[in-house]
């Protein structure tokens, strides 16, 4: 543009001076041939061309600067006035950008409606380009059922500053919610509607998420309570006023912890205070007082709610009413507390009745024992000793309930002290010999090689479930054998589980009943008129006794047959306890020749495995008359065991036949005899030794020891190995009271103080012990050390500060926890002997000896 300003700037004034010239030129060459001016044509049109150069020349300077001056003058308007065209274009762009960049819909309508100007939003907004949006009327963006409140012409009226909500609908036919706000606008002389619409869609939703959040905290059944950052209340639900019972305006404002109750310390609330107000969430049981004054219980959780920059603003609490949950607790509490009460209330009964039955009992038992000290007649004599017998079974009833109740109770003490499993058995098999040689039932046991000899455990519990089970096999046999065979399992390091099982040939018990039989009181046979007595409580103690000691217990049987009762125990084992009696081979008896002869096939068995554990080569028969066609063969042996009660033959007279046979008329013989030997007819043939069945182990090594070291034989009287004088108690009379609490011990004590001839009274615990003590004068007490209710120890003491010197009794006192230095222990306590359980013949006889009857003491 300013190029061809300047064109026309140079261009104008040239040609108007050049025309101007050219006019000149052709006229003063016209007035020249006109005047026919020849000679000084040339002259003159030198001059006339040369003037007419300066004229041209000072025109062309003068319009130049002429045209220059008005040029100027046009250019400047002609570029205000694009100035201002470009400014006004470029405030409209800029309007028209704001106008269209505005986030609400923008719309120019006439009063009746018609669009005339829209936004870029509201083309987005309803759906229309601009160019068809301005086609519309307001009725296009209003779904019909709006319509009739849309007036026919905007007067202003109905238009406010403030917005309106309603419904609009897109050029789909979408309706969405809207906020309107309008008002009238004079533009010139018009009236024009100026309309903003803003869509609420997303506002309307979260509105709508927000309602369903507060009404469902309303409807909550959990109380809520939101507090601002000080923890003043700013809201609570209606389950919060439910619970607390105060109205909202009481509430409100109020410090969250005005309900505080002397439930907890104030230590309790500022420790959440604090917790809370670092930012952490705090959950845990709060009682409170409500407006009643009723205690409430509630799990609260109290939560910080932060804003974005970390900074809290409110506390949410969220309280869950357990107040009932309490309650039903704090019910089973008591009602666990009142079971355990009567089950306490029930022991202590059982407890006292025991010892009520237990008080006429002994008096029964003790005045027995002082009428059988008297002169009686054969028939007296039986009446008494039938009155003790049922005294004493109603005593092992009692003993019974009480056990049971006991170990129901939980109040079973279990002891941990080492013990040999072989005495153990042993100990119960003596208890039943008696019994099972009446019977003619033959007893014997069987320890596995691999089983440890010494175990820790309870010995006393463990002999208990052995004379149970071996009672009944013994009980529930007629003819046959009852076999206790024990064999270890390692279950880890120094743990075995011990397995023992007793197997008889008796009655069997019917498949159906056997699930039953463990159960307390339960019998196979209920009727009246059963042939076994019994409370039917052994198994279910035994049961329980060794479920106490790690173990199970099962059986299996065959109705006729016989029954197998197992048990396992476990037990920790001494490691280095060297074994009763060795089952290595024994130089002694490796390579002799030993011949067995037994009807029974598990005895046999029990004598074959034992014997040549030694080295020894068994040869086994089970008749008199196998053994003596053997013999009569040649066949040599070095010695011979017979057992006693065989049919046909007997051990006697098959040893007296060997005697007489000419090949072996020196034959060292060992007699197998049940406890209730008769010796009266061993002086007929030449017995090296006698041995009790069941044999132990130990007492068969010593005596086949005893056979080879001795040389010759024959000479040799026949050795009696235990140092049973049935005479004892009629040479050395004494009263004697043993105080036991332990039915199994009890029963041990008694056997032996009844092989040495002696009767004993029992107490089971110091009470009784005194009782018995005032009802009548004893000689000797034996007092176990550990018994409930009073003790050996104060028991002691009290019979010493009770009576004379002249009538104190001898005291013994016998303790499972022998240790070196225990003897000075229990003197100092005022005893006078001391002897360790399990207690020995031997211990028993020396420590009787000892003790001096009252009457004869100076
Ligand atoms: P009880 O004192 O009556 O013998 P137990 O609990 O010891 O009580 O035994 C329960 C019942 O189990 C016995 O009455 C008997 O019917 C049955 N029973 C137990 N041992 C044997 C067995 N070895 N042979 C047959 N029946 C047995």
């Amino acid at each position: 543009m300013q190029e061809t300003r300047a064109k026309y700037l140079v261009l104008i004034p040239v040609s108007i001076t050049l025309l101007s010239f050219l006019a000149g030129a052709i006229g003063g060459l016209y007035w020249g041939v006109q005047r026919e001016i020849a000679s000084d044509l040339r002259i003159f049109v030198v001059y006339f061309f040369l003037g007419s150069v300066f004229v041209s020349s000072i025109l062309f300077v003068f319009f130049r600067f002429l045209l220059g001056r008005v040029q100027n003058k046009i250019m400047t308007s002609i570029m205000e006035r694009e100035r201002v065209e470009d400014e006004l274009r470029q405030t409209e762009l800029q309007y028209r950008q704001i106008f269209d960049g505005v986030n609400d819909a923008i719309l120019v309508e006439t009063t009746k409606g018609e669009v005339l100007d829209v936004n870029a939003r509201a083309c987005e907004m309803f759906g229309w380009g601009r160019e068809e949006f301005l086609t519309k009327t307001v009725k296009d963006m209003v779904p019909p059922e709006y319509q009739a409140l849309l007036p026919e012409e905007q007067d202003g009226s109905a238009l406010s500053e403030k917005p309106f909500e309603t419904i609009n609908m897109r050029a789909n036919g979408e309706r969405f919610p809207v906020a309107v706000t309008g008002r009238i606008q004079e533009i010139g002389d018009q009236k024009r509607l100026l309309i903003v619409v803003r869509d609420i869609t997303e506002r309307k939703k979260a509105e709508e998420e927000l309602l369903t959040l507060s009404r469902a905290i309303a409807h909550s059944p959990t109380s809520v309570v939101i507090t601002d950052a000080n923890a003043k209340i700013s809201y609570v639900n209606p389950a919060y006023l439910e619970v607390t019972g105060y109205a909202e305006e009481e509430v409100m404002g109020k410090y969250a912890t005005f309900l505080y109750s002397d439930l907890h310390s104030e230590e309790f609330y500022m420790d959440i205070w604090k917790q809370v107000s670092a930012g952490d969430m705090w959950r845990g049981e709060i009682g409170s007082r409500n407006r009643r004054g009723e205690i409430v219980w509630e799990v609260v959780s109290i939560a910080p709610i932060v804003d974005a920059n970390g900074k809290i603003t409110n506390f949410v609490g969220v309280l869950e009413d357990i107040t009932e949950n309490k309650k039903f607790l704090a019910e089973m509490e008591k009602a666990k507390e009142a079971a355990e009460a009567a089950a306490q209330a029930k022991a202590d009964f059982l407890a006292n009745m025991s010892h009520e039955i237990r008080t006429p009992l002994n008096a029964i038992y003790g005045m027995t024992s002082l009428m059988l000290d008297t002169p009686l007649n054969d028939e007296q004599q039986d009446f008494i000793e039938t009155i003790r017998g049922g005294s004493d079974t109603l005593l092992r009833v009692i003993n019974d309930i009480l056990d049971f109740s006991k170990i129901e109770a939980g109040k079973m003490e279990l002891e941990k002290q080492p013990f040999y499993i072989r005495n153990c058995v042993e100990d119960a098999l003596d208890l039943l010999a008696e019994k099972a040689a009446k019977k003619m039932l033959d007893l014997a046991y069987m320890i596995e090689n691999q089983t440890p000899p010494v175990v820790m455990g309870d010995v006393t519990r463990l002999r208990q479930v052995l004379v149970n089970l071996l009672g009944n096999a013994v009980k529930f046999t007629e003819s046959g054998e009852v076999v206790v065979n024990v064999k270890s399992f390692l279950v880890e390091n120094n743990q075995h589980e011990i397995q023992i099982s007793v197997r008889d040939t008796g009655i069997g018990i019917p498949a159906d009943k056997v699930d039953k039989l463990f159960q307390s009181f339960s019998q196979v046979d209920t009727s009246t008129t059963r042939k076994f007595g019994g409370t039917g409580l052994g198994l279910a103690i035994s049961k329980q006794l060794v479920e106490r000691m790690g173990g199970t217990m099962w059986v299996e049987s065959e109705e006729g047959k016989g029954s197998t009762f197992y048990f396992t125990i476990l037990v920790d084992v001494e490691p280095d306890a060297k074994p009763l009696t060795s089952n290595d081979v024994q130089p002694q008896l490796s390579g002799k020749r030993i011949l067995i002869v037994d009807d029974n096939a598990t005895n046999r068995l029990i004598l074959i495995k034992q014997t040549e554990s030694w080295g020894m080569l068994p040869n086994a028969v089970s008749s008199g008359a196998e053994a003596l066609v053997m013999l009569e063969s040649g066949e040599a042996f070095d010695i011979a065991i017979l057992d006693m009660q065989m049919p046909e033959m007997d051990g006697f007279s098959l040893a007296q036949r060997i005697n007489s046979l000419a090949v072996d008329s020196s034959l060292p013989m060992i007699i197998l005899t049940s406890i209730e030997r008769s010796q009266a007819r061993s002086g007929d043939a030449k017995i090296s030794a006698f041995l009790n069945k069941p044999i132990k182990t130990s007492n068969l090594f010593n005596v086949l020891i005893d056979i080879v070291n001795t040389e010759p034989v024959k000479k040799k009287a026949p050795k009696k190995l235990t140092a049973v004088d049935p005479e004892m108690g009629a040479r050395h009379p004494l009263r004697i009271l043993l105080a036991e609490d332990n039915m199994v011990n009890q029963k041990v004590a008694i056997s032996i103080l009844k092989r040495l001839g002696y009767r004993a009274d029992v107490a089971a615990n110091g009470v009784e012990t005194i009782e018995a003590l005032e009802r009548q004068t004893y000689d000797v007490v034996f007092m176990d050390i550990q018994m409930p209710e009073m003790d050996g120890n104060e028991a002691t003491q009290k019979i010493r500060a009770r009576w004379p010197q002249e009538r104190q009794p001898h005291i013994i006192a016998m303790t499972a926890h022998a240790l070196e230095g225990d003897r000075e222990k229990y003197i100092s306590r005022g005893m006078d002997d001391y002897v360790s359980k399990p207690v020995s013949i031997e211990a028993l006889v020396k420590a009787l000896e000892k003790a001096v009857p009252v009457e004869r003491r100076s």
